[in-house]
């Protein structure tokens, strides 16, 4: 039995063996973040003993956390649930009341349910995942299904990061890029929450500070990584973009740019047409040969001109404006042969950025001018005082050798705190086009792409576009998701009505590349634009802290119509836990946990790779399934098999797959190319493109699970242009071509929606209460605008900023269930600068409301220095539903924790009486830091608890409840 302050050990890894015990050291995948961090699972006779981290693993060389560690917790968990469950008949959804089933019972109501929704109009099943790793087969199912309704969880986290990058620099930060901190001197790190991307950064910037490095770190509040930065600049939230803008205007004007990269490896000396009012409105002037393609359509190469100062003509870009001896220039204004005015973009952005002065940015950020300056001449000493050059040769895409490789060693990471307002598009893109003018993509020392980014600009994933690729019994002939490159490649209708649920990839939110799974359930309650049949949701939280205005999305899932009938019919909820969203299931299938099963990490989704070349990993079964839980990809490949989907049905009609694993080795997505690299081809001899090897489970079982290909160095950097790299990717199946990656300072593609909002181009145009909206935000420059919530509310009333961030301990609402992690954290505060709560009149632990124009909600506020005296901040999703997650009545997480999601609205007031998503106008991206808030003292209660309080649910039937005999103590050591 542990005894609380004993000093004996809770677990002694030296211990001599148990006599007898068969001790056994696997190794696995870590999944209690999303970082996919090496793993030993240590085993007893089978049982769990100890997790530790993979000294073998590139991504964490053996280092753990908290969270990894404490794994064992999660297996032992009492909110595991165990069989699959059907809502009882006549109960509410919510009121958790269910029978236990049997698998074969669920799989025959969900295959004769979905096969007659396919058979008649497939766009009635929607699938919608949280944050799991499996979205190249999740979106094959979608596909191959016939339904345009799937995406996984991007939309609420980070698509502005993604988005805003790929459409400017063709990558994005984490899983496909990220700081070189091996070679930056200077580090800027802003907007990322303190878990972000953790083991592996933890270890980057202990080098870094190790070995002199400088770091900044930008952010509201100062915890996790900022508290052990140089400098912390506290700024407010949504108003990254001007800091941004404000740091270009310092930059131009002071001449610290690099000329020769933007000349040569950006669109910034190519030249924009500046006549008003016609339909090639600021898009670029081009080469007029028709075979080259109009600049603008996005996905084909063009050529388009430049001004040369050497001879002072107009020259096509390629080859002659990249020809020794041509000087295209980066400022101007000139005119073509037939009399129209151009100007190349980098002058545009130059004048964009003009009156974004220090002063400016200072009065919206909360940031000093002096020390904007000051930023700005740090960033411009450490790319080009610091400078230096690497000997390795390269060459580019046109033929020019490089003899060595120019270092830019300033390095900026950044995430959700950029990305997750209104303004996050445009704001990442002006981080993206403030990197670029530095010199600092895929270059020594700054930001670096990892295989198989970078892509085109815009990548070549175009999405469902049109009605009539929804056929019954048919797969979509185009992915569910992708990248809109104009606007004929929206999902939309001949009135321009939304095609999907969600509303993705209309005019609402035309770049939407992953989604927006936070509208799917008040629009499929409202039938907007159509209802569905059955919503099914895996690993999302929704009925909690994955939605905006929570309490009235839980009324949603419970909503009827006239007829008595749930206004989303069937709902299926697969999770391994007794999440909150369970309750609401009608049917619930149990999922197993990351040691329970076979999952990869692979080139068609989101590998491991590193800068230096492709990695990808997977996850083996350490222990048995629990009871009778199943993985959901299992669960996929069953129901794909017996729906007889085409990719996984033979030519003959069979079953193709025996299983997930089967699946796996077997799959191609094109000849060669499966969804794992290593160990290919008959015998194993092949990586990267191969046959399917029937023994490749076991030899990443036997390779620490991962397999990872060092590049020649001659292809570890300027990947964007590099001839030998683009060549190999597009030989790999990585691209569908080998053109280069030209930086996109301005996008015309941006300018090509615009356009057409402004009723200036022929074809598809948005509806009117959407031009105005799309002719804003489609700005071909970056540009900072306030959140839209800020219109929504009286900020005067609402003076503070309230955000959220995950803690280094706890990810997402993953780990509440678990013994060791809620012993860190059990409830949460509101952390308030004490300048703030003393004028609110709050006391330190004092309870207090805070109150959104939405909604308000009683919380403990602790005083804090380390937060901006603006903004007022909480961990996410530490507060829970009272009886969810199998915790005791009246636990910590309930009665004192609390969810600031209630604050927060969905939808924000649009055009005369109606709504809109309240996310960025341009990628749907979910607003969740825009709410405005203020602090009131709570009244004396007499019992101190959070508000609003839910009733507690009963728990489901073969929930694990307390820790099953067997499996040892809290701390995992074997009973006697
Ligand atoms: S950072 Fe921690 S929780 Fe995340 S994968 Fe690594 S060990 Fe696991």
């Amino acid at each position: 039995m542990f005894k609380l302050f004993s000093r004996e050990p809770i677990h002694d890894p030296l211990a001599p063996p148990v006599p007898g015990a068969v001790n056994e050291v696997k190794t696995t995948t870590c999944y209690m973040c999303a970082c996919r961090c090496g793993i030993r699972v240590h085993l007893r006779d089978g049982e769990l003993r100890y997790i530790d981290g993979n000294p073998n693993h590139p991504i964490n060389r053996g280092v753990i956390c908290a969270k990894g560690a404490s794994g064992i917790m999660k297996q032992v968990s009492p909110a595991r649930l165990t069989r699959p469950l059907l809502r009882k008949p006549g109960s509410e959804r919510g009121a958790g009341e269910f029978e236990p089933i049997s698998w074969e019972r669920a799989f025959r109501i969900l295959e004769d349910r979905l096969a007659k929704i396919r058979a008649t109009d497939p766009k009635k099943f929607a699938l919608f995942t949280g944050r799991d790793q499996m979205q190249a087969l999740t979106s094959l199912f979608a596909r191959n299904f016939g339904t345009p309704n799937y995406a996984a969880h991007g939309g609420f986290c980070s698509v502005n990061m993604a988005a805003g990058m790929i459409y400017t620099i063709g990558g994005s930060f984490w899983e496909f890029g990220g700081p070189d901190l091996e070679r930056a001197r200077l580090f800027v790190m802003i907007g990322t929450a303190e878990d972000h991307h953790s083991n592996p950064l933890k270890i980057a910037i202990s080098k870094f500070k190790r070995g002199g490095g400088r770091f900044i770190s930008i952010n509201p509040v100062r915890t996790g990584y900022s508290a052990i930065a140089d400098e912390w600049i506290p700024i407010k939230p949504g108003t990254d973009g001007a800091l941004f803008m404000a740091l270009l205007h310092e930059l131009i004007a002071s001449d610290r740019i690099d000329h020769a990269f933007l000349k040569r490896f950006t669109n910034a000396p190519q030249l924009v047409l500046l006549e008003t009012g016609c339909d090639r409105e600021g898009m670029f002037a081009h080469d007029p040969d028709p075979a080259k393609g109009a600049p603008g359509d996005g996905r084909h190469p063009h050529n388009k001109l430049v001004f040369d100062k050497g001879d002072g003509t107009i020259k096509a870009a390629y080859p002659e404006g990249i020809a020794d001896g041509c000087d295209p220039a980066l400022e101007g204004h000139y005119t073509l042969a037939d009399g129209r005015r151009v100007a190349p973009s980098f002058q545009l952005l130059r004048e964009r950025v003009a009156p974004c002065t220090p002063e400016w940015a200072a009065a919206i950020t909360g940031i000093p001018a002096e020390r904007i300056v000051k930023l700005a001449h740090e960033l411009g000493t450490a790319a080009f005082e610091q400078a230096f050059e690497l000997p390795i040769p390269w060459a580019d895409a046109w033929g020019k050798p490089h003899p060595t490789t120019q270092a830019r060693p300033v390095a900026f990471h950044a995430m959700r705190g950029l990305a997750a307002h209104s303004n996050g598009f445009q704001t990442v893109r002006a981080l993206a086009v403030l990197m670029s003018v530095l010199g600092t993509i895929d270059a020594p020392g700054g930001f670096r792409h990892k295989a198989p980014y970078p892509r085109h600009i815009v990548p070549n994933f175009r999405a469902f576009n049109s009605p009539d690729m929804i056929k019954p019994n048919t797969p979509l002939n185009a992915a569910p998701l992708g990248f809109p490159a104009n606007p004929e490649e929206l999902a939309i209708g001949d009135d321009g009505t939304p095609m999907r649920i969600d509303h993705a990839f209309s005019w609402e939110h035309p770049l939407s590349a992953h989604g927006l799974m936070h509208t799917v359930i008040t629009n499929a309650t409202r039938g907007d634009p159509y209802r569905l049949d059955t919503l099914m949701i895996f690993m999302a939280n929704m009925a909690w802290n994955s939605t905006m205005n929570t309490l009235a999305v839980r009324e949603m899932l419970n909503a009827k119509g006239d007829d008595g009938e749930f206004r989303i019919p069937f709902l299926v909820v697969c999770d391994a836990f007794q999440s909150e969203m369970v309750a609401f299931a009608d049917l619930v299938l149990p999922d197993t946990t990351y040691l329970e099963r076979h999952d990869v990490m692979s080139m068609l989704d989101r590998p491991i790779s590193e800068f230096e070349g492709p990695a990808d990993s997977v996850r083996v079964p350490v222990v048995p399934p629990l009871g009778e839980c199943k993985p959901f990809q299992e669960v996929l490949v069953e129901l794909a098999s017996r729906l007889k989907l085409p990719a996984f049905t033979t030519a003959g009609g069979e079953r193709k797959f025996k299983d997930y694993p089967d699946f796996i080795v077997n799959y191609e997505a094109q000849p060669g190319i499966g969804f794992l690299m290593g160990w290919r081809g008959a015998d194993g001899s092949e990586h990267l493109r191969g046959a399917p090897n029937p023994k490749q489970w076991e030899m990443y079982a036997k390779n620490d699970c991962v397999f990872s290909l060092h590049l020649p160095e001659t292809m570890h950097y300027m990947r964007n242009w590099n001839r030998e790299y683009l060549d190999f990717a597009k030989d790999k199946g990585w691209r569908q071509k080998n053109d280069v990656v030209q930086l996109t300072l301005y996008s015309d593609t941006l300018q090509a929606f615009r356009l057409a909002a402004k009723g200036q181009t022929a074809g598809r145009q948005p509806p009117e209460h959407l031009r105005e909206r799309i002719a804003t935000y489609f700005d071909p420059l970056p540009f900072w605008y306030a959140p839209l919530e800020d219109a929504a509310t009286d900020t005067e009333a609402y003076p503070l900023n309230a955000i959220t961030q995950r803690p280094m301990a706890m990810y997402h609402s993953w780990d509440s269930q678990n013994a060791w992690l809620r012993q860190i954290h059990s409830h949460n505060y509101l952390h308030v600068n004490p300048l703030t709560a003393q004028k609110a009149g709050i006391a330190d632990g004092g309870w207090c409301w805070v109150e959104s124009a939405w909604g308000r909600v009683r919380c403990m506020l602790r005083y804090s220095e380390a937060v901006e005296p603006g903004t007022v901040w909480t961990w996410n999703a530490i507060g829970k539903a009272d009886g969810a997650w199998q915790l005791a009545p009246g636990a910590d997480e309930a009665r004192k924790g609390f969810l600031l999601n209630h604050l927060i609205n969905d939808e924000l007031p649009h055009g005369a009486g109606g709504t809109i998503s309240n996310s960025d106008p341009v990628t749907g991206q979910a607003g969740w830091y825009d709410v405005r808030v203020r602090l009131v003292p709570a009244e004396p209660e007499p019992l101190e608890a959070s508000s609003p309080q839910i009733a507690a649910t009963p728990a489901p039937p073969g929930v694990r409840g307390a820790t099953s005999p067997g499996t040892g103590d809290s701390a995992g050591r074997r009973r006697p």
